[in-house]
């Protein structure tokens, strides 16, 4: 059985609150180990009602230092202080960060009763760390008006899985286990005889905030779960760019060159009180393959 793997979005309006949404935040469970990627300001007060363990976050992704998708970030730590975590928290984010959260937890007379730990990444080059031992992330450039990062979620190759109805049946050593699962023949039986199918491994990539870039296929090619900003529809494609967003059908061109399983769409813009229109035309387009990223709401990845 495949382990948890899934994205819950606490934050899906670009710029400030408003029409009951609020800006960037998402929560990845991945075998009830918590990321955050971004934290737009009202991310606790999401965490506090969609009941989501803060303890269980250890590490936070941050795209960009755009305040829709950072100015969480005080309120938060300082919070976790508040109740008393002693668990070391790794923020990724771009250049900058460090400056800013320690600038802010110095002038508001903060202190953290956990260790801190702030790694700043050149989002211009791709990065690759483990957050999990078996999710990897890789970091890779977003075309926006300052410094931005996406990210890439891959699930590892976990190890050969053992059938233990074989183990029994073939009375097997302990050398014999170990050997099967280096994915070794034994016994002049091959290896398939006693391990169980291996699971796909998934993926999910977060791009947000760009402008529509092809150059980012490479990184996000048939990722399981694409999200990717549409802050507009295709009547606002001049202001998309010139803003350096996206717009609905540009991110769908996206999910289609990359062959994305699905596509999750979000960072809406503030002047669309209502959003008929971008599920008419992402349906329309790509019929069930098709989620309109909406707070609150868990998404399978
Ligand atoms: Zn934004
Ligand atoms: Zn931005």
């Amino acid at each position: 059985v495949a382990v948890r793997f899934e994205c819950t979005i606490l934050g899906v309006n670009s710029a400030y609150p408003v029409h009951g949404r609020h800006p960037s935040c998402q929560v990845i469970n991945y075998n009830n180990e918590l990321i955050m990627i971004d934290c737009g300001e009202s991310a606790q007060i999401h965490l506090s009602n969609l009941s989501i363990k803060r303890s269980r976050i250890n590490h936070i992704l941050i795209s960009h230092l755009h305040g829709d998708h950072c100015f969480g970030l005080p309120g938060l730590l300082t919070s976790f202080s508040l109740q008393g975590r002693s668990k070391k928290l790794t923020i990724h984010g771009p250049l900058n960060i460090k400056k800013y959260l320690e600038t802010v937890l110095e002038i508001s007379g903060s202190y953290l009763t956990y260790e801190l730990d702030i790694l700043e990444y050149d989002t211009s080059i791709c990065h690759d760390f483990s957050i999990h031992k078996n999710l990897e992330v890789q970091t890779f450039p977003l075309d926006h008006r300052m410094p931005t990062m996406g990210f890439r979620l891959q699930e590892k190759q976990s190890e050969m899985n053992i059938d233990p109805s074989k183990i029994k049946e073939y009375d097997l050593s302990i050398e014999e286990i170990k050997a099967v699962k280096r994915g070794e023949d034994i016994r002049g039986l091959s290896n398939s005889k006693f391990v169980l199918p291996m699971t796909k491994n998934r993926s999910y990539a977060y791009c947000s905030d760009t402008a529509y870039d092809e150059s980012i296929i490479n990184y996000i090619k048939e990722v399981d779960l694409l999200y990717h900003e549409a802050t507009y529809l295709g009547e606002l494609e001049q202001l998309a760019i010139e803003r350096k967003h996206t717009t609905l059908a540009q991110a769908i061109q996206i999910a289609k060159l990359s062959s994305a399983g699905k596509l999750l769409v979000g960072h809406y813009s503030s002047r669309y009180t209502d959003l008929s229109e971008f599920v008419k035309r992402g349906k329309e387009k790509l019929g069930d393959k098709f989620l309109l990223g909406q707070e609150g709401e868990t998404y399978a990845i």
